[in-house]
Protein backbone atom coordinates (compact mmCIF):
# COMPACT_ATOMS: atom_id res chain seq x y z
CA UNK A 1 0.00 0.00 0.00
CA UNK A 2 1.46 3.41 -1.52
CA UNK A 3 1.32 5.99 1.18
CA UNK A 4 -0.36 9.13 -0.72
CA UNK A 5 1.88 12.07 -0.59
CA UNK A 6 2.10 15.16 -2.73
CA UNK A 7 5.11 16.14 -4.28
CA UNK A 8 5.89 19.54 -6.28
CA UNK A 9 8.00 20.94 -8.76
CA UNK A 10 8.68 23.49 -11.32
CA UNK A 11 5.36 23.64 -13.65
CA UNK A 12 6.35 23.79 -17.75
CA UNK A 13 3.20 22.88 -19.32
CA UNK A 14 -0.36 23.26 -18.12
CA UNK A 15 -3.04 20.16 -18.37
CA UNK A 16 -4.13 17.38 -15.52
CA UNK A 17 -2.74 13.56 -15.99
CA UNK A 18 -3.70 11.03 -14.53
CA UNK A 19 -2.51 7.22 -14.70
CA UNK A 20 -0.07 4.64 -13.67
CA UNK A 21 3.88 5.65 -13.26
CA UNK A 22 5.95 4.27 -15.71
CA UNK A 23 9.77 5.16 -14.83
CA UNK A 24 12.14 5.95 -17.30
CA UNK A 25 15.57 3.75 -16.64
CA UNK A 26 18.77 5.74 -17.36
CA UNK A 27 21.32 3.02 -17.40
CA UNK A 28 22.08 -0.24 -18.21
CA UNK A 29 22.47 -2.77 -15.78
CA UNK A 30 25.81 -3.29 -14.71
CA UNK A 31 25.37 -7.34 -14.17
CA UNK A 32 24.70 -7.13 -18.08
CA UNK A 33 28.17 -4.96 -18.60
CA UNK A 34 29.98 -7.80 -16.13
CA UNK A 35 28.88 -10.29 -18.22
CA UNK A 36 29.68 -8.91 -21.49
CA UNK A 37 33.14 -11.39 -22.88
CA UNK A 38 34.92 -9.80 -25.34
CA UNK A 39 37.29 -12.02 -25.54
CA UNK A 40 36.38 -14.12 -28.66
CA UNK A 41 35.85 -10.77 -30.35
CA UNK A 42 39.19 -9.19 -32.51
CA UNK A 43 39.45 -6.06 -33.96
CA UNK A 44 37.21 -6.81 -37.01
CA UNK A 45 34.83 -9.01 -35.01
CA UNK A 46 34.61 -5.89 -32.04
CA UNK A 47 34.37 -3.38 -35.07
CA UNK A 48 31.55 -5.12 -36.85
CA UNK A 49 29.56 -5.32 -33.57
CA UNK A 50 30.18 -1.46 -33.22
CA UNK A 51 28.58 -0.75 -36.68
CA UNK A 52 25.46 -2.88 -36.07
CA UNK A 53 24.81 -1.76 -32.27
CA UNK A 54 25.43 2.33 -34.04
CA UNK A 55 23.22 1.46 -36.93
CA UNK A 56 20.06 0.04 -34.95
CA UNK A 57 20.42 2.48 -32.40
CA UNK A 58 20.37 5.58 -35.38
CA UNK A 59 17.68 3.61 -37.57
CA UNK A 60 15.56 3.97 -33.77
CA UNK A 61 16.43 7.79 -33.90
CA UNK A 62 15.23 8.01 -37.58
CA UNK A 63 11.73 6.32 -36.96
CA UNK A 64 10.79 8.12 -34.17
CA UNK A 65 11.80 11.09 -36.36
CA UNK A 66 9.33 9.82 -39.02
CA UNK A 67 6.77 10.05 -36.53
CA UNK A 68 7.35 13.59 -34.95
CA UNK A 69 7.22 16.49 -36.21
CA UNK A 70 8.49 20.31 -35.77
CA UNK A 71 11.65 20.51 -33.23
CA UNK A 72 11.46 17.26 -32.16
CA UNK A 73 11.70 15.69 -35.46
CA UNK A 74 15.15 17.73 -36.19
CA UNK A 75 16.61 16.68 -32.17
CA UNK A 76 15.79 13.18 -33.63
CA UNK A 77 17.54 13.30 -36.99
CA UNK A 78 20.57 15.27 -36.25
CA UNK A 79 20.80 12.80 -33.32
CA UNK A 80 20.42 9.52 -35.61
CA UNK A 81 23.20 11.41 -37.71
CA UNK A 82 25.42 11.70 -35.01
CA UNK A 83 25.35 8.16 -34.01
CA UNK A 84 26.45 7.29 -37.59
CA UNK A 85 29.29 10.05 -37.76
CA UNK A 86 32.17 8.31 -39.42
CA UNK A 87 34.61 10.83 -36.89
CA UNK A 88 32.55 8.44 -33.97
CA UNK A 89 33.57 4.88 -35.30
CA UNK A 90 36.88 6.26 -36.38
CA UNK A 91 37.35 6.97 -32.62
CA UNK A 92 36.25 3.47 -31.65
CA UNK A 93 38.57 1.64 -34.30
CA UNK A 94 41.69 3.79 -32.74
CA UNK A 95 41.08 2.73 -29.42
CA UNK A 96 40.54 -0.89 -30.35
CA UNK A 97 44.18 -0.62 -32.11
CA UNK A 98 45.34 0.43 -29.48
CA UNK A 99 44.49 -2.74 -27.24
CA UNK A 100 40.82 -1.23 -25.92
CA UNK A 101 38.44 -4.07 -25.25
CA UNK A 102 35.04 -2.53 -27.62
CA UNK A 103 33.21 -1.37 -24.58
CA UNK A 104 36.30 0.62 -22.91
CA UNK A 105 36.68 2.15 -26.94
CA UNK A 106 33.28 2.90 -27.09
CA UNK A 107 33.48 4.88 -23.97
CA UNK A 108 37.28 6.23 -24.70
CA UNK A 109 35.69 7.17 -28.16
CA UNK A 110 32.45 8.95 -26.68
CA UNK A 111 34.64 11.14 -24.27
CA UNK A 112 37.09 11.97 -26.86
CA UNK A 113 33.96 13.63 -28.87
CA UNK A 114 31.83 15.28 -25.73
CA UNK A 115 35.26 16.86 -25.05
CA UNK A 116 35.78 18.46 -28.61
CA UNK A 117 31.82 19.33 -28.56
CA UNK A 118 32.29 20.44 -24.89
CA UNK A 119 35.64 22.53 -26.01
CA UNK A 120 33.04 24.42 -28.72
CA UNK A 121 30.34 25.48 -26.38
CA UNK A 122 27.24 26.74 -26.67
CA UNK A 123 24.60 24.83 -28.83
CA UNK A 124 27.32 22.41 -29.60
CA UNK A 125 28.17 21.43 -26.20
CA UNK A 126 24.32 20.65 -25.72
CA UNK A 127 24.96 17.62 -27.91
CA UNK A 128 26.97 16.39 -25.40
CA UNK A 129 24.32 15.31 -23.80
CA UNK A 130 22.30 13.37 -27.30
CA UNK A 131 26.07 12.04 -27.50
CA UNK A 132 25.79 10.17 -24.05
CA UNK A 133 22.11 8.96 -25.35
CA UNK A 134 23.75 7.30 -27.87
CA UNK A 135 26.77 5.36 -25.87
CA UNK A 136 23.99 4.06 -23.39
CA UNK A 137 22.20 2.87 -26.66
CA UNK A 138 24.93 0.99 -28.21
CA UNK A 139 26.29 -0.09 -24.88
CA UNK A 140 22.52 -1.99 -24.15
CA UNK A 141 22.54 -3.25 -27.82
CA UNK A 142 26.32 -4.84 -26.94
CA UNK A 143 25.42 -6.74 -24.04
CA UNK A 144 21.94 -7.46 -25.25
CA UNK A 145 19.64 -5.46 -22.93
CA UNK A 146 16.98 -3.21 -24.52
CA UNK A 147 17.68 0.26 -24.71
CA UNK A 148 17.22 2.66 -21.76
CA UNK A 149 15.26 5.56 -21.75
CA UNK A 150 11.64 6.58 -22.51
CA UNK A 151 9.90 3.31 -23.38
CA UNK A 152 6.57 3.35 -24.69
CA UNK A 153 4.46 2.99 -22.26
CA UNK A 154 1.76 -0.23 -23.23
CA UNK A 155 -1.27 2.04 -21.78
CA UNK A 156 -1.39 5.70 -21.36
CA UNK A 157 1.30 6.56 -18.43
CA UNK A 158 2.87 9.04 -16.58
CA UNK A 159 6.66 8.78 -17.22
CA UNK A 160 8.68 9.93 -14.00
CA UNK A 161 12.45 10.42 -14.71
CA UNK A 162 15.75 11.58 -13.26
CA UNK A 163 15.86 13.49 -16.58
CA UNK A 164 15.40 12.80 -20.10
CA UNK A 165 17.71 13.57 -23.17
CA UNK A 166 16.16 15.73 -25.69
CA UNK A 167 15.94 12.27 -27.96
CA UNK A 168 13.94 10.64 -25.21
CA UNK A 169 11.72 13.79 -25.11
CA UNK A 170 11.14 14.46 -28.74
CA UNK A 171 10.14 10.40 -29.21
CA UNK A 172 7.52 10.85 -26.90
CA UNK A 173 3.78 9.82 -28.07
CA UNK A 174 1.55 12.20 -26.26
CA UNK A 175 -1.13 9.24 -26.47
CA UNK A 176 0.75 6.94 -24.44
CA UNK A 177 2.39 9.44 -22.58
CA UNK A 178 -0.42 11.56 -20.66
CA UNK A 179 2.33 13.29 -18.10
CA UNK A 180 5.75 14.03 -17.67
CA UNK A 181 7.68 14.50 -14.39
CA UNK A 182 11.32 14.91 -14.12
CA UNK A 183 13.71 15.39 -11.05
CA UNK A 184 15.97 17.43 -12.98
CA UNK A 185 15.56 20.60 -15.36
CA UNK A 186 14.08 23.87 -15.47
CA UNK A 187 11.04 25.48 -17.43
CA UNK A 188 13.72 26.97 -20.49
CA UNK A 189 15.14 23.08 -20.15
CA UNK A 190 15.07 21.05 -23.57
CA UNK A 191 12.57 18.87 -22.32
CA UNK A 192 10.14 21.87 -21.07
CA UNK A 193 10.73 23.10 -24.68
CA UNK A 194 9.71 19.87 -26.47
CA UNK A 195 6.96 18.88 -23.79
CA UNK A 196 5.37 22.26 -24.57
CA UNK A 197 5.43 21.86 -28.47
CA UNK A 198 3.96 18.09 -28.37
CA UNK A 199 1.27 19.62 -25.43
CA UNK A 200 2.29 16.99 -23.02
CA UNK A 201 1.42 18.09 -19.29
CA UNK A 202 4.94 18.59 -17.94
CA UNK A 203 6.34 19.26 -14.49
CA UNK A 204 10.61 19.85 -13.85
CA UNK A 205 12.65 19.78 -10.61
CA UNK A 206 10.40 17.57 -8.73
CA UNK A 207 12.10 16.47 -5.98
CA UNK A 208 11.72 12.59 -5.14
CA UNK A 209 10.01 11.73 -8.97
CA UNK A 210 12.50 9.13 -10.05
CA UNK A 211 11.92 7.22 -6.62
CA UNK A 212 8.43 6.46 -7.17
CA UNK A 213 7.28 2.99 -8.10
CA UNK A 214 6.59 1.89 -10.82
CA UNK A 215 2.95 1.24 -11.45
CA UNK A 216 1.26 3.66 -8.57
CA UNK A 217 -1.14 5.31 -9.53
CA UNK A 218 -0.19 8.83 -10.00
CA UNK A 219 -1.73 13.07 -10.57
CA UNK A 220 0.23 15.25 -12.15
CA UNK A 221 -0.80 18.69 -12.17
CA UNK A 222 0.84 20.32 -14.92
CA UNK A 223 0.11 24.00 -14.06
CA UNK A 224 0.51 23.91 -10.15
CA UNK A 225 3.34 21.95 -10.58
CA UNK A 226 1.89 19.22 -8.01
CA UNK A 227 2.52 15.61 -8.39
CA UNK A 228 0.08 13.51 -6.22
CA UNK A 229 1.26 10.10 -5.50
CA UNK A 230 -1.81 7.75 -4.88
CA UNK A 231 -4.41 10.67 -5.39
CA UNK A 232 -8.39 9.90 -3.86
CA UNK A 233 -9.09 7.85 -7.65
CA UNK A 234 -12.37 9.82 -7.94
CA UNK A 235 -11.17 13.22 -7.19
CA UNK A 236 -8.16 12.12 -9.66
CA UNK A 237 -10.55 10.77 -12.66
CA UNK A 238 -12.99 13.63 -12.34
CA UNK A 239 -9.97 16.41 -12.64
CA UNK A 240 -8.82 14.42 -15.31
CA UNK A 241 -11.85 14.59 -16.98
CA UNK A 242 -12.49 18.03 -16.51
CA UNK A 243 -9.07 18.76 -18.02
CA UNK A 244 -9.67 16.80 -21.37
CA UNK A 245 -12.91 18.72 -22.08
CA UNK A 246 -10.82 22.53 -21.60
CA UNK A 247 -8.51 20.89 -23.63
CA UNK A 248 -11.40 20.01 -26.32
CA UNK A 249 -12.53 23.53 -26.05
CA UNK A 250 -8.71 24.78 -26.87
CA UNK A 251 -9.17 23.43 -30.03
CA UNK A 252 -12.15 25.74 -31.07
CA UNK A 253 -10.46 28.93 -30.28
CA UNK A 254 -10.15 30.51 -33.13
CA UNK A 255 -8.19 34.41 -31.51
CA UNK A 256 -7.76 36.97 -32.21
CA UNK A 257 -6.29 37.21 -28.46
CA UNK A 258 -8.73 39.04 -25.60
CA UNK A 259 -10.03 39.00 -22.08
CA UNK A 260 -13.43 38.03 -21.47
CA UNK A 261 -14.49 41.15 -21.54
CA UNK A 262 -13.03 42.34 -24.78
CA UNK A 263 -9.87 43.83 -23.29
CA UNK A 264 -7.19 43.02 -26.76
CA UNK A 265 -4.21 41.44 -26.25
CA UNK A 266 -1.96 40.86 -29.54
CA UNK A 267 -1.11 37.25 -29.90
CA UNK A 268 2.37 36.24 -31.94
CA UNK A 269 4.50 33.90 -32.91
CA UNK A 270 8.16 32.85 -32.19
CA UNK A 271 9.59 31.61 -35.74
CA UNK A 272 13.09 30.85 -36.82
CA UNK A 273 13.12 30.19 -40.54
CA UNK A 274 10.30 30.69 -43.38
CA UNK A 275 9.14 27.34 -42.46
CA UNK A 276 7.79 27.71 -39.09
CA UNK A 277 6.56 31.49 -40.39
CA UNK A 278 4.73 29.82 -42.91
CA UNK A 279 2.61 27.62 -40.43
CA UNK A 280 2.37 30.08 -37.77
CA UNK A 281 0.50 32.59 -40.36
CA UNK A 282 -1.94 29.69 -40.54
CA UNK A 283 -2.68 30.09 -37.34
CA UNK A 284 -4.76 32.25 -34.66
CA UNK A 285 -1.46 34.95 -34.68
CA UNK A 286 -1.64 38.55 -35.46
CA UNK A 287 1.68 38.18 -36.76
CA UNK A 288 5.39 37.58 -35.41
CA UNK A 289 6.85 39.09 -32.14
CA UNK A 290 10.04 37.11 -32.35
CA UNK A 291 11.70 36.26 -35.43
CA UNK A 292 15.24 34.83 -33.97
CA UNK A 293 17.63 35.38 -36.94
CA UNK A 294 20.81 33.84 -35.83
CA UNK A 295 18.60 30.65 -36.35
CA UNK A 296 19.24 30.73 -39.47
CA UNK A 297 22.99 31.19 -39.52
CA UNK A 298 24.19 27.85 -37.12
CA UNK A 299 26.32 26.34 -39.14
CA UNK A 300 27.21 29.20 -41.41
CA UNK A 301 31.14 29.44 -41.43
CA UNK A 302 31.15 33.27 -43.03
CA UNK A 303 28.98 36.39 -43.23
CA UNK A 304 26.14 35.55 -45.68
CA UNK A 305 26.40 38.79 -47.95
CA UNK A 306 22.88 41.45 -47.96
CA UNK A 307 21.66 39.81 -50.95
CA UNK A 308 21.64 36.15 -49.47
CA UNK A 309 20.33 37.41 -45.92
CA UNK A 310 17.53 39.60 -47.72
CA UNK A 311 15.95 36.35 -49.59
CA UNK A 312 15.76 34.81 -46.00
CA UNK A 313 14.52 37.59 -44.65
CA UNK A 314 12.15 38.35 -47.26
CA UNK A 315 10.82 34.22 -46.95
CA UNK A 316 9.77 35.06 -43.20
CA UNK A 317 8.27 38.51 -43.95
CA UNK A 318 6.72 37.46 -47.13
CA UNK A 319 3.66 34.91 -45.27
CA UNK A 320 1.80 38.18 -43.47
CA UNK A 321 -0.71 40.10 -44.54
CA UNK A 322 -2.09 43.30 -44.06
CA UNK A 323 -2.80 44.47 -40.76
CA UNK A 324 0.15 42.14 -39.34
CA UNK A 325 3.54 42.75 -38.41
CA UNK A 326 6.76 41.03 -38.14
CA UNK A 327 9.32 41.79 -35.26
CA UNK A 328 13.07 40.56 -36.39
CA UNK A 329 15.29 40.45 -34.09
CA UNK A 330 19.33 41.50 -35.26
CA UNK A 331 21.58 38.55 -34.46
CA UNK A 332 21.58 37.14 -31.19
CA UNK A 333 24.73 35.25 -31.64
CA UNK A 334 27.39 34.28 -28.55
CA UNK A 335 26.81 32.25 -25.57
CA UNK A 336 24.57 29.54 -25.79
CA UNK A 337 23.38 30.43 -29.91
CA UNK A 338 27.60 30.81 -31.02
CA UNK A 339 28.23 31.83 -34.97
CA UNK A 340 31.17 31.05 -36.45
CA UNK A 341 31.33 34.48 -38.09
CA UNK A 342 30.82 36.36 -35.16
CA UNK A 343 31.78 35.22 -31.96
CA UNK A 344 33.99 36.04 -29.82
CA UNK A 345 36.73 32.87 -29.01
CA UNK A 346 37.01 31.87 -25.65
CA UNK A 347 35.47 34.00 -22.91
CA UNK A 348 35.08 33.30 -19.26
CA UNK A 349 32.24 33.88 -18.78
CA UNK A 350 30.21 33.72 -22.04
CA UNK A 351 26.66 34.73 -21.39
CA UNK A 352 28.11 38.25 -19.73
CA UNK A 353 30.12 38.58 -22.54
CA UNK A 354 30.36 39.94 -26.34
CA UNK A 355 26.69 38.97 -27.16
CA UNK A 356 23.59 40.04 -28.62
CA UNK A 357 23.98 43.88 -29.90
CA UNK A 358 27.23 43.75 -28.15
CA UNK A 359 29.15 41.84 -31.49
CA UNK A 360 28.23 45.23 -32.78
CA UNK A 361 31.14 47.44 -30.74
CA UNK A 362 33.61 46.02 -32.50
CA UNK A 363 32.20 45.00 -35.94
CA UNK A 364 29.29 47.62 -36.56
CA UNK A 365 29.46 46.52 -40.47
CA UNK A 366 27.62 43.13 -39.43
CA UNK A 367 24.58 45.18 -37.84
CA UNK A 368 24.72 48.10 -40.58
CA UNK A 369 24.49 45.08 -43.61
CA UNK A 370 22.09 43.07 -41.39
CA UNK A 371 20.01 45.96 -41.19
CA UNK A 372 20.03 46.69 -44.72
CA UNK A 373 19.11 43.44 -45.56
CA UNK A 374 15.63 43.12 -43.25
CA UNK A 375 14.79 46.61 -45.31
CA UNK A 376 15.55 45.47 -48.38
CA UNK A 377 12.86 42.50 -47.50
CA UNK A 378 10.45 44.66 -45.78
CA UNK A 379 10.73 46.78 -49.12
CA UNK A 380 10.27 43.77 -51.67
CA UNK A 381 7.59 42.15 -49.39
CA UNK A 382 5.76 45.74 -48.52
CA UNK A 383 5.17 43.61 -44.74
CA UNK A 384 4.98 45.67 -42.13
CA UNK A 385 8.33 45.36 -40.28
CA UNK A 386 9.63 45.88 -37.14
CA UNK A 387 13.47 45.41 -35.91
CA UNK A 388 14.57 45.09 -32.15
CA UNK A 389 18.03 44.25 -30.35
CA UNK A 390 19.01 41.91 -27.96
CA UNK A 391 20.84 42.51 -24.95
CA UNK A 392 20.75 46.43 -24.60
CA UNK A 393 21.90 47.13 -21.41
CA UNK A 394 22.22 51.36 -21.95
CA UNK A 395 20.47 53.73 -22.98
CA UNK A 396 23.31 54.97 -25.45
CA UNK A 397 22.77 51.39 -27.01
CA UNK A 398 19.42 51.70 -27.78
CA UNK A 399 19.52 55.58 -29.12
CA UNK A 400 22.53 54.51 -31.56
CA UNK A 401 20.40 51.51 -32.29
CA UNK A 402 17.21 53.50 -32.95
CA UNK A 403 18.57 55.93 -34.93
CA UNK A 404 20.31 52.98 -37.60
CA UNK A 405 16.70 51.51 -37.87
CA UNK A 406 15.29 54.47 -38.50
CA UNK A 407 17.43 55.76 -41.36
CA UNK A 408 15.82 53.05 -42.96
CA UNK A 409 12.58 53.85 -42.41
CA UNK A 410 11.65 50.61 -39.97
CA UNK A 411 10.13 50.41 -36.66
CA UNK A 412 12.72 50.61 -34.15
CA UNK A 413 12.96 48.53 -30.72
CA UNK A 414 14.47 47.25 -27.69
CA UNK A 415 14.64 43.62 -25.78
CA UNK A 416 14.31 43.95 -22.05
CA UNK A 417 16.57 41.30 -21.15
CA UNK A 418 18.76 42.97 -18.35
CA UNK A 419 17.66 43.94 -15.39
CA UNK A 420 19.53 47.32 -16.31
CA UNK A 421 17.36 47.68 -19.56
CA UNK A 422 13.98 47.50 -17.47
CA UNK A 423 15.16 50.29 -15.18
CA UNK A 424 15.41 52.63 -18.08
CA UNK A 425 13.00 51.47 -18.96
CA UNK A 426 11.30 54.92 -19.56
CA UNK A 427 14.66 56.33 -20.81
CA UNK A 428 14.91 54.43 -23.52
CA UNK A 429 11.84 54.44 -25.18
CA UNK A 430 12.58 58.20 -25.38
CA UNK A 431 14.50 56.56 -28.56
CA UNK A 432 12.65 53.62 -29.97
CA UNK A 433 8.76 52.49 -30.96
CA UNK A 434 9.00 49.67 -28.63
CA UNK A 435 10.42 47.33 -25.94
CA UNK A 436 10.45 43.25 -26.01
CA UNK A 437 10.91 42.10 -22.89
CA UNK A 438 13.15 38.43 -23.03
CA UNK A 439 12.11 36.88 -19.82
CA UNK A 440 14.44 33.79 -20.37
CA UNK A 441 17.28 35.80 -20.00
CA UNK A 442 15.98 38.63 -17.83
CA UNK A 443 15.77 35.91 -14.90
CA UNK A 444 18.92 34.33 -16.42
CA UNK A 445 20.29 38.32 -15.23
CA UNK A 446 17.58 39.33 -12.41
CA UNK A 447 18.22 35.88 -10.92
CA UNK A 448 22.10 35.37 -11.43
CA UNK A 449 21.14 31.91 -12.22
CA UNK A 450 22.63 30.21 -15.92
CA UNK A 451 19.17 29.37 -17.80
CA UNK A 452 20.64 25.70 -18.66
CA UNK A 453 21.52 24.77 -15.07
CA UNK A 454 19.19 22.22 -14.23
CA UNK A 455 19.81 22.52 -10.68
CA UNK A 456 18.47 26.03 -10.20
CA UNK A 457 14.69 25.43 -11.59
CA UNK A 458 13.52 27.21 -8.90
CA UNK A 459 15.38 30.81 -9.48
CA UNK A 460 15.29 30.22 -13.89
CA UNK A 461 11.50 30.74 -12.67
CA UNK A 462 10.05 33.56 -14.47
CA UNK A 463 7.64 33.34 -11.81
CA UNK A 464 10.42 35.02 -9.88
CA UNK A 465 8.32 37.99 -7.68
CA UNK A 466 11.97 39.77 -8.80
CA UNK A 467 11.12 39.33 -12.24
CA UNK A 468 7.43 40.33 -12.24
CA UNK A 469 8.81 43.62 -10.57
CA UNK A 470 10.90 44.25 -13.63
CA UNK A 471 8.03 43.41 -15.78
CA UNK A 472 5.91 45.29 -14.35
CA UNK A 473 8.15 48.57 -14.52
CA UNK A 474 9.10 48.14 -18.05
CA UNK A 475 4.92 47.57 -19.11
CA UNK A 476 4.30 51.05 -16.60
CA UNK A 477 7.05 52.68 -19.06
CA UNK A 478 5.22 51.62 -21.79
CA UNK A 479 2.02 52.61 -20.78
CA UNK A 480 3.24 56.51 -19.43
CA UNK A 481 5.18 56.51 -23.24
CA UNK A 482 1.76 55.06 -24.82
CA UNK A 483 4.21 52.77 -26.48
CA UNK A 484 3.48 48.84 -26.50
CA UNK A 485 5.62 46.14 -24.26
CA UNK A 486 5.78 42.59 -25.44
CA UNK A 487 7.14 39.65 -24.06
CA UNK A 488 8.51 37.30 -26.55
CA UNK A 489 10.10 34.59 -23.93
CA UNK A 490 9.17 31.46 -22.62
CA UNK A 491 6.92 32.94 -20.22
CA UNK A 492 4.57 33.94 -22.51
CA UNK A 493 3.98 30.34 -22.98
CA UNK A 494 1.96 29.75 -19.89
CA UNK A 495 -1.36 30.35 -20.19
CA UNK A 496 -1.83 31.56 -16.34
CA UNK A 497 1.61 33.48 -16.16
CA UNK A 498 0.13 35.00 -19.40
CA UNK A 499 -2.75 36.47 -17.76
CA UNK A 500 -0.74 37.77 -14.76
CA UNK A 501 1.67 39.46 -17.81
CA UNK A 502 -1.52 41.17 -19.40
CA UNK A 503 -2.52 42.47 -15.75
CA UNK A 504 0.92 43.99 -15.08
CA UNK A 505 0.05 45.89 -18.54
CA UNK A 506 1.88 43.96 -21.25
CA UNK A 507 0.21 44.78 -24.68
CA UNK A 508 1.42 41.77 -26.89
CA UNK A 509 2.35 37.98 -26.16
CA UNK A 510 4.85 36.11 -28.82
CA UNK A 511 5.07 32.15 -28.24
CA UNK A 512 5.55 29.40 -29.92
CA UNK A 513 2.91 28.19 -32.16
CA UNK A 514 1.95 25.43 -30.18
CA UNK A 515 0.95 27.55 -27.55
CA UNK A 516 -1.46 29.83 -28.78
CA UNK A 517 -4.44 28.38 -28.31
CA UNK A 518 -4.04 27.41 -24.66
CA UNK A 519 -3.47 31.13 -23.99
CA UNK A 520 -5.54 32.48 -26.63
CA UNK A 521 -8.56 30.14 -24.49
CA UNK A 522 -7.26 30.84 -20.96
CA UNK A 523 -7.23 34.84 -21.44
CA UNK A 524 -10.40 34.70 -23.16
CA UNK A 525 -12.32 33.00 -19.36
CA UNK A 526 -10.90 35.79 -17.73
CA UNK A 527 -11.49 38.85 -17.47
CA UNK A 528 -8.89 42.09 -17.05
CA UNK A 529 -9.46 42.88 -13.86
CA UNK A 530 -9.33 39.44 -12.85
CA UNK A 531 -5.64 39.54 -14.39
CA UNK A 532 -4.65 43.26 -12.45
CA UNK A 533 -5.42 41.26 -9.40
CA UNK A 534 -3.56 38.05 -10.41
CA UNK A 535 -0.64 40.17 -11.21
CA UNK A 536 -1.05 42.35 -7.66
CA UNK A 537 -1.68 38.89 -6.16
CA UNK A 538 1.96 37.14 -7.90
CA UNK A 539 3.75 40.28 -6.85
CA UNK A 540 3.27 40.84 -3.14
CA UNK A 541 4.56 37.04 -2.89
CA UNK A 542 8.01 35.70 -1.76
CA UNK A 543 8.60 32.70 -4.10
CA UNK A 544 7.79 31.37 -7.26
CA UNK A 545 5.18 28.35 -6.25
CA UNK A 546 3.22 31.38 -4.03
CA UNK A 547 3.16 33.39 -7.04
CA UNK A 548 1.49 30.57 -8.95
CA UNK A 549 -0.52 29.71 -6.12
CA UNK A 550 -2.32 33.30 -5.45
CA UNK A 551 -2.31 33.98 -8.81
CA UNK A 552 -4.41 30.92 -10.02
CA UNK A 553 -6.35 31.74 -7.15
CA UNK A 554 -7.75 35.38 -8.37
CA UNK A 555 -8.58 33.79 -11.59
CA UNK A 556 -10.44 31.38 -10.78
CA UNK A 557 -12.18 33.41 -8.19
C1 LIG B 1 14.58 35.64 -24.05
O1 LIG B 1 15.71 35.77 -23.56
O2 LIG B 1 13.53 35.57 -23.37
C2 LIG B 1 14.42 35.56 -25.51
C3 LIG B 1 13.23 35.56 -26.06
O3 LIG B 1 15.57 35.41 -26.24
P1 LIG B 1 16.32 33.99 -26.41
O4 LIG B 1 15.51 32.93 -25.72
O5 LIG B 1 16.45 33.76 -27.88
O6 LIG B 1 17.62 34.28 -25.73
MG1 LIG C 1 17.36 36.24 -24.88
Amino acid sequence: MVTPRTLTGTPVVPGVAHGPAVLVRAEVSPEAIAAFDTTELDETGALEAFDTAAAAVADGYEHRAATSSGAAAQVLTATAGLARDRGLRSAVRRQLRAGDDLLDALHAAVEHFAEMLTGMGGLMAERVTDLRDIERRVLARLVGEPEPGAPEPDEPSILLAEDLSPADTAGLDPARVLGLATRRGGPTSHTAIIARQLGIPCVVGVAGADEVEAGTDVLLDGASGELSIAPDPDRARTLAAEDAERRRALESWTGPGATADGRGVELLANVADASSAGSAASGPVEGVGLFRTELCFLNRSDEPAVEEQTDIYAAVLEPWSEGQHVVVRTLDAGSDKPLAFAGHDSEENPALGVRGLRLSFDNPGLLERQLDAVAAAAERTGTDTWVMAPMVATVAEAEAFGDAVHSRGLRAGVMIEVPAAALLAPRLLEHVDFLSIGTNDLTQYTMAADRMATDLAHLTDPWQPAVLTLVAATARAGQEAGKPVGVCGEAAADPVLACVLVGLGVTSLSMSDSAVRAVGAQLASVDHAACERAAQAALGTVDPTEARRVALAELRA
